[in-house]
C-alpha cells in the first residue's frame, strides 16, 4: 500500500510468519520494505526534480534522458535476476535442509540442550532463522551493493548491517514464538492442522499491520510532518477534507529516509490507533507540493477503498486453500522422504510433518505455493494500486491546477529516483510487479480526465 514498488507490510508480514522473510529480503534489492529495511538505497542522484520528463511529442509519458535510460535497464535485469533467483535459492535451501538432514540435525541437537520441548523449540526455530537469513545475505548484500554503486542507495555498509541485524532480532523475537506455535498446533491436531493454522493466521496478520508502524521507528527516523512542513500539511488538509479521511496532522509523519535512500515515496499504514500517513523527506520537500498531494490522494485511497481490509480477506480466503494445498503435498513430501530425510514420527501419531524437521517440510510447501502464487498476489495488488492511483487523481482535483499533469511529472519523479525501468518486458510486469509498470500509471494519468465535457470521475462526485 505505498506509492513505490515496495511490498505491502501485511505481506512482509505472512512471509515472516511462513519463515519466509529471508527470500522476501533477498527479493527486493532496490526498492526495499522500509521495516526491513535493508536495499533501499539511493545515491548521489540528483533529488528527482522535475527532469522535463515527457520529451518527443507522443512520446511516452514517463522518459528518462540518455544516460539514465541506461542505468534504469541495466539495474532493472540486476533487480530482477536477483529477485527470482533469490526465491529460487529459497526454496532450493529449505530442500537442501531436508535432504542433507541439517534439519533433522538441528532437532536432535536442540533435544541434547534441553528436555522442555517448548525450549527445543525456539532453539530450532531461532537457529532455523538465522540460518535462512545467512542463506539469503549474499543476495541482500549484491542487492545493496548496486543500490549503492547506481546511486539509489546512500547507506553505509555499517549501518546497512545494522538494520539487517536489527531485521533479524525482530525475526527472532516475533518469528520464532509464532513458528513455534504453529508447530505446536501440528502437533495438537495432526490431521486439521491446516485449519488451526489458518485460523490462528488471520488475528496475527491483523495483528501485524497493527503493530508495524510501532516497530518502524527501530529502523528509522519519524517526525511530525507539520514540524518543517507546515505549508504542505496545510494543503495536505485540504486534500483529507475532500476524501474525508479522517487523517489529521497528528498521524501525519515525515520519515527521515535521505540518510539511507535517495528514491521518493509515501504509505498510509497501521489500522484503527496506529493509523497514519509517512512522506519520506526524499519526497516532501523535493518535489513540488502538488505532486506530494496526488502521492497523499493515492494514499489516502487504499484508505478510503478499504484496501487493507480487502487485501485481508483475499489473503483470508487465499490461505485457507494454500494450506490446505500445501498440508497435501508435504503429507504427500513426508512419505515419500521422510525416512531418507530422518524426519522423526510421533510416538503418538503417524504424522512426521509434527516433528520440528518435518515442520520444515510445511515450510518448504508453503513457500513453493508462495513463489507460485506470486504473479496472482501480484495481480490483486496491481489492482489495488491502479484504483488508489485513479482515487489520488481525483482527489487533488480542484486542488492543483492540472491533475493530470501533477501525476504524470509525480510518476516521472519516482521513475527517475527510483531508475525504473521504462519498458520492462511483459512478463516481468507479470510476476514481479506489485504496483503497475511506471510507464502504465504515467500513461494512464496523462489521459484520465474525467471531467472533460463536464463528466464526473469514479470516486468523486465534482
Ligand atoms: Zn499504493
Amino acid at each position: 500500500m505505498t506509492f513505490a514498488r515496495r511490498w505491502p507490510l501485511a505481506f512482509c508480514f505472512i512471509l515472516l510468519l511462513t519463515g519466509l522473510a529471508p527470500r522476501l529480503r533477498a527479493a527486493l534489492p532496490a526498492t526495499a520494505p522500509s521495516a526491513q529495511a535493508p536495499a533501499a538505497q539511493a545515491a548521489q542522484a540528483q533529488p528527482a526534480q522535475s527532469q522535463p520528463a515527457a520529451p518527443q511529442p507522443a512520446a511516452q509519458a514517463y522518459s528518462l534522458p540518455p544516460d539514465r535510460l541506461a542505468k534504469a535497464i541495466a539495474l532493472s535485469r540486476i533487480r530482477n535476476i536477483l529477485d527470482i533467483a533469490g526465491s529460487l535459492w529459497g526454496l532450493v535451501f529449505l530442500w537442501l535442509l531436508l535432504a542433507t538432514r541439517a534439519a533433522a540435525g538441528l532437532e536432535a541437537w536442540a533435544r541434547r540442550i534441553s528436555r522442555h520441548r517448548w525450549v527445543q523449540g525456539l532453539l530450532f526455530f531461532a537457529a532455523f532463522l538465522i540460518i535462512t537469513t545467512l542463506a539469503s545475505l549474499p543476495f541482500d548484500i549484491i542487492g545493496h551493493h548496486f543500490g549503492r554503486s547506481y546511486g539509489i542507495s546512500v547507506q553505509g555498509w555499517g549501518s546497512w548491517l545494522g538494520d539487517q541485524s536489527k531485521a533479524l532480532g525482530l525475526s527472532l523475537l516475533l518469528g520464532a514464538p509464532i513458528l513455534l506455535l504453529f508447530n505446536w498446533i501440528v502437533r495438537r491436531w495432526p490431521r486439521r492442522y491446516w485449519l488451526g493454522i489458518w485460523v490462528a493466521t488471520l488475528p496475527l496478520l491483523a495483528l501485524g499491520i497493527f503493530v508495524s508502524p510501532l516497530l518502524e521507528p527501530i529502523f528509522n527516523k519519524f517526525e511530525p510532518l507539520a514540524k518543517n512542513n507546515s505549508a504542505l500539511v496545510a494543503e495536505l488538509e485540504k486534500v483529507a477534507a475532500r476524501t474525508g479521511t479522517n487523517i489529521p496532522p497528528e498521524r501525519m509523519f515525515l520519515m527521515k529516509a535521505s540518510i539511507k535512500t535517495n528514491g521518493l515515496n509515501a504509505y498510509v499504514n497501521g489500522i484503527g490507533a496506529t493509523k497514519r500517513i509517512v512522506v519520506w523527506d526524499t519526497t516532501a520537500g523535493r518535489i513540488p507540493n502538488d505532486e506530494v498531494l496526488f502521492i497523499f490522494g493515492h494514499e489516502s485511497g487504499h484508505y478510503v477503498l478499504h484496501h487493507i481490509p480487502k487485501m485481508l480477506a483475499g489473503m483470508a480466503v487465499a490461505l485457507f486453500f494454500v494450506y490446505w494445498a500445501c498440508a497435501g503435498f508435504a503429507a504427500w513430501l513426508a512419505r515419500r522422504f521422510g525416512a531418507l530425510w530422518r524426519l522423526q514420527g510421533q510416538e503418538d501419531g503417524p504424522a512426521p510433518l509434527s516433528s520440528r524437521a518435518g515442520f520444515v517440510v510445511l515450510l518448504f510447501a508453503i513457500s513453493v505455493a508462495g513463489f507460485l502464487l506470486t504473479p496472482a498476489s501480484n495481480a490483486f495488488s496491481r489492482h489495488f494500486e491502479h484504483q488508489a492511483d485513479v482515487y489520488g487523481q481525483e482527489a487533488i482535483h480542484g486542488i492543483v491546477a492540472d491533475p493530470q499533469k501533477t501525476a504524470v511529472a509525480a510518476f516521472n519523479a519516482l521513475g527517475e529516483a527510483w531508475l525504473e525501468d521504462p519498458n520492462p518486458s511483459p512478463f516481468i510486469e507479470f510476476w514481479l510487479y506489485n504496483h503497475p509498470s511506471v510507464q502504465t500509471r504515467a500513461s494512464f494519468a496523462a489521459h484520465y480526465d474525467p471531467w472533460a465535457n463536464g463528466g464526473r470521475g469514479q470516486f468523486f462526485d465534482k
